[in-house]
Parts: C-alpha cells; structure tokens; sequence
C-alpha cells in the first residue's frame, strides 16, 4: 500500500475544494510568463528576497504571519523616556559584516558606535563588586585556578585564546566544544568562564561549530548598532514593497504538486506559486503541514540543529551614573546577568537604556521574574547591579523565543552529529533565513541566505 494514500486523498480533497470555493489567490504567471514566487515569512531574510527578486523583475509576493515585519529585529520604544530604544532582537553589527553595512548604506540609515567604555571595568562576583582595569587587575579568589595564559586573558574570551590558534576540528569530530577546549588545555576553573560567557552552551555544541563561531568573534572586530533602531531597516524595506506584502497570512498547509506548490493560510485561502521561499525560523518551519509528505531537506534541518535561546532585558540608568561611579557601561558575572552594557541614545532627560542578556540555562529565572511583573525583575536587577543606584526598570521587553512564529533565538550544530550543512533547495522550495546560513543568530546570516536563494532562483 501507498504510504502517503491518505496524505493524497486530504490534498485532492482540498484542491477540488479550492474550485468550489473560489478562494485561490493569484495567477500562477506574471504578465511576461515569468514564474511566480511566493516568500513566506517577512524577517529580514525574506524581505531581501522579495526586494531582490521584485528588482529583478519577477512577480514575487511576500506573506507574513503576524501583524508586523522583522520576525527576530524588534525594537521596543514603548515605556521608555523620549528618544530611547531597546533592541529585543537583534542589535550588534560586527565590522565584518559587510552586507548588513551595505544595505544600511544602501538604504541611507546611519550606523553608530557603542559608547567607549570609560573608566574600571565591574566584575561582580556574588555579593562582592570588583573593579578592573587588566585582567590581571582581577583578585585570586576569581582567578585561582587558571592557567597564566588564561589570567592575562579578557573574562568574556577565555574560548577565543584557545579557539584562535587550534588546528581546525573536522565536522566528524563528537566532541562538545568544553571537551575540546579541555583537550586543549582549558582548566577546570577556565570551564567556568567558558560557560558563562558564551553565547551557547558549550557541553551542547559541536566542538567544529564552535569553533567557527569563534573564528568569527576574532574577526569580526568593533561593533556598531542602527541609529535610532535596528527596525529601521525593516521599515524601509516594507515600505518599499507594502503592496506586496501581506501581513496576518500565516501559512499553516505546504501542498506539494509536480509543477506548483499551493500554500493554505490560516483563514483557508489559498496562494499558488510555481515557487517558494521558506523564510522561517527552523521551529515554526518544522511545525508547517507538509502534502503529501514533509520535504526530506527540512528533516534533515530539524535533525542537524538545536535551537538556543537568548533573552535580553532592559532597564534605564542615568547615563552618567557610571561615569560619575568611575566605572565602565560594560559590567559582567558569572551568573545572570552575564553581561550588561548600555545603548548610545541619551533621553532629554539624561538616561539611557542598560541591557541585560541571558542565554540558555538563567532563562528560567528570568522568565519567572518576568511573568510576576517589572516590580520583580526590577528587585531582581537591582539585586544583581546593586552600584546602580538610579536603575528602573521601564520595559518588560519582548521575549521572542517564547514566540511561536519564532520559537528560539538562532541554531547551532549540536555535539555528536557532523556539522556540515542539509541542502537549503528540494524540488519547487527554497529555504532562506539565518538559521540556514553559515551566520545562524545574525542579520548577516539572513542576508547571506537571501543572497544564495535569489542567485538559485534566477538561475532556474
Ligand atoms: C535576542 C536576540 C538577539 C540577537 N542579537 C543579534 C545581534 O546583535 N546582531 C545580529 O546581527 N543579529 C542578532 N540576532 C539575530 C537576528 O535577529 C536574526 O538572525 C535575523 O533577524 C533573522 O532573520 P530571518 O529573516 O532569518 O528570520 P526571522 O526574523 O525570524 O523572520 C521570520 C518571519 O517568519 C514569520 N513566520 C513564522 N511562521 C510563519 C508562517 N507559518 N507563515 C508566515 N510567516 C511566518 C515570523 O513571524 C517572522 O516575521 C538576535 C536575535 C535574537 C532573538
């Protein structure tokens, strides 16, 4: 018996249903014969697709589930003094990114940098505030333990000392990213640092990975934000293009056809397409309901990557509270919040917005603390940053790793499975979006995926 007979039976039932009710959207040529391409998901990623290919001169449309554009680039003005922002997305643009930098450039939005850190750098160590200017500045009571190479290193950077100048790790290779530090030499303690301050857990990464994603922090050089906003991107892209973009069109139904794809949205509209662009985040990806059956890329996907979470809340300081302190805006702890620094933006009134992250295994902390109010992440805040007299908080922030049409913050190869990368194209679907890049967790990834699903489409 065909294994995918029930499969086929719903699908014709819901084509022959499409005649009766009328309800499929648009033709399936453009005017000129060219093929029409629908991009589903309108982050960054499938924005560029769409502005792309609209260049290009294809009849595309762009259908997004939620009310707004920007999936994983959010920024968040409400509750907070006049001129100030915080980002619940993405923020930093690393010097190497270079198509981030020119699609601001392109689009005529500025960049600026991050404030430079002026005066003593603050470890706080439980209840203890420790002020540093070198690491070798930091007291034994922290640093016992570590080897002198990793004493003269940075805190935050304990990896890239080893992950710089190893041998490269096949992807074959089953250890985790801790396992190989330690091979290389990491002490006990240094496992510390390593779990604080990386960005994913490193006994859940592939030690190959995690090795490139550390490569990339060497390289990747100063950092600076989007003025007034990362959202500002996104906006000038939409804006260009809002009457193709559909907004609360969630695709919940992928029906596969030898020649067509016919994609369902939630109210049971029909769009059909000759081809498709998967702009997604990997989770709500791997939830779509595939005829007659899941491709065999996403599986692939969904079995080669992990998702990891990471959150970040806000609170206002005074600007120069830290200043006046003789501290730096840069504060870091082995618990949470790991790290915290503040945004350049100055309110009229003088504050500005200080950030707090959290990454995996705090997450359920501050979760708790969120869901009882900003009183109690304040409290929490305050207990963890207590030289800051003038904190408040004023946004509970967004957390998009609890959004469905998200669901996590970016992918990682996980440990024990070969790294290398599933196909991101299988028949009539493409998939874009920085989970499938060789940048998973930044804007560079998305526009790096969208440059590779246009350059394959107008190839075909
Ligand atoms: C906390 C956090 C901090 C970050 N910090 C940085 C940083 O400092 N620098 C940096 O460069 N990057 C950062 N990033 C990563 C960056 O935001 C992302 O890599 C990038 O924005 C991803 O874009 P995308 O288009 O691939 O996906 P997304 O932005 O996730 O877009 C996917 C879109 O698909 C939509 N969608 C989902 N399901 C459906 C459906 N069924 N039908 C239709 N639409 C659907 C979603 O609503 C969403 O709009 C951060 C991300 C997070 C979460």
């Amino acid at each position: 018996m065909n294994r995918h007979q029930p499969e086929r039976r719903k699908l014709l039932k819901v084509i022959a249903g499409l005649a009766v009710a009328g309800r499929a959207v648009g033709a399936t040529e453009g005017r000129d014969g060219n093929r029409r391409v629908l991009v589903v998901g309108g982050g960054l990623a499938g924005l560029a697709v769409l502005d792309a290919l609209v260049a290009a001169g294809l009849p595309v449309r762009l259908l997004e589930a939620s009310s707004r554009t920007g999936g994983r680039i959010l920024t968040l003005r409400h509750g907070l003094a006049p001129g100030l922002r915080a980002e619940a997305g993405a923020e930093q643009i690393p010097q190497s990114h270079y198509r981030v930098r020119a699609l601001a450039a392109k689009l005529n939005i500025s960049l600026v940098d991050y404030p430079e850190p002026r005066g003593a750098f603050v470890f706080r160590h439980g209840h203890k505030i420790i002020h540093f200017h070198h690491p070798s500045d930091l007291p034994a009571e922290l640093t016992a333990g570590l080897s002198p190479a990793e004493k003269a290193e940075w805190p935050y950077r304990l990896h890239i000392l080893y992950a710089k100048n190893a041998e490269p790790v096949s992807v074959e290779d089953p250890r985790s990213a801790l396992e190989w530090l330690r091979d290389l030499g990491l002490t006990q303690r240094g496992a510390t640092f390593v779990k604080a301050f990386s960005t994913v857990d490193p006994e859940s990464i592939s030690a190959s990975a995690f090795q490139r994603m550390s490569q990339r922090q060497v390289e990747r050089g100063k950092s600076q934000i989007v003025a007034d906003g990362t959202d500002r991107l996104i906006r000038a892209m939409a804006e260009r293009h809002r009457s193709l973009i559909s907004l609360e069109t969630k695709i919940e139904k992928v029906i596969l056809r030898n020649e067509r794809v016919v994609l369902v949205d939630n109210t049971g509209t029909t769009h059909v397409a000759d081809r498709v662009v998967l702009a997604l985040p990997l989770k709500p990806l791997s939830t779509l309901n595939f005829l007659p059956h899941m491709p065999q890329l996403i599986a692939a996907w969904r079995t080669a990557r992990r998702t990891a979470f990471e959150l970040k809340v806000h609170a206002q300081i005074q600007a120069e509270e830290p200043h006046a302190l003789g501290v730096s805006q840069f504060a870091m702890a082995l618990d949470f919040p790991h790290m915290t620094w503040v945004l350049p933006e100055v309110s009229p009134d003088g504050q500005a917005v200080l950030n707090a992250t959290v990454i995996d295994k705090a997450l359920a902390l501050v979760r708790s603390r969120r869901a009882h109010g900003s009183q109690a992440l304040e409290q929490l805040l305050r207990a963890r940053l207590p030289w800051l007299q003038t904190l408040r908080v004023a946004t509970l922030g967004v957390d998009l790793n609890a959004d469905p049409l998200i669901g996590g913050a970016y992918t990682y190869a996980p440990a024990g499975r070969p790294v290398s990368s599933p196909p991101v194209r299988e028949n009539l679907l493409t998939l874009a979006g920085s989970d499938f890049s060789h940048h998973p967790g930044w804007m560079e990834g998305a526009l790096e995926s969208a440059e590779r699903t246009v350059q394959a489409i107008l190839a075909s």
